[in-house]
């Protein structure tokens, strides 16, 4: 098989569920990550956060702290209290970065942590880091 023949072929995109609640951030960020080549579920409270992650297999969870229904923090501790979810990485985002928050955010079962306004670039490297081998196409 010549080189280029090999670099054409497509790894399966890994597949984010946003857990976001403020339709302009949400938009606005599954968009980019779209482009980026992630495939994007989206749910927009906190139960819907936790049935989607059971129903569409994400590889990684985006979850939003402050959500209607039940907020990221219970929604985190119910995913991470199910077997099959355990191994699924979550980055909680938060509005502030408030003093305590983060060790609030791992202690909840969260992997990582991230603050808005989102920062793209930086936001993407910790999806890499916890993704390792399961980048966008
Ligand atoms: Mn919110």
């Amino acid at each position: 098989m010549s080189r280029q023949a090999v670099l054409r072929i497509q790894l399966p995109m890994a597949k984010i569920l946003l857990v976001e609640d403020n339709e302009m951030n949400r938009d606005m960020l599954s968009r980019r990550l779209e482009r980026r080549g992630y495939e994007v579920v989206i749910a927009v409270d906190g139960q819907q956060g936790v049935d989607l992650a059971q129903s569409a297999a994400p590889d990684l969870i985006l979850m939003d702290m402050s959500l209607p229904v039940i907020d990221g923090w219970e929604a985190t501790r119910q995913l991470k209290s199910m077997d099959r979810m355990k191994a699924v990485p979550i980055i909680a985002l938060t509005a502030h970065a408030m003093s305590g928050d983060r060790e609030k955010a791992l202690e909840a079962g969260c992997n990582d942590y991230d603050t808005k306004p989102i920062e793209l670039p930086r936001l993407l490297g910790k999806i890499e880091a916890l993704l390792g081998s399961k980048p966008p196409a």
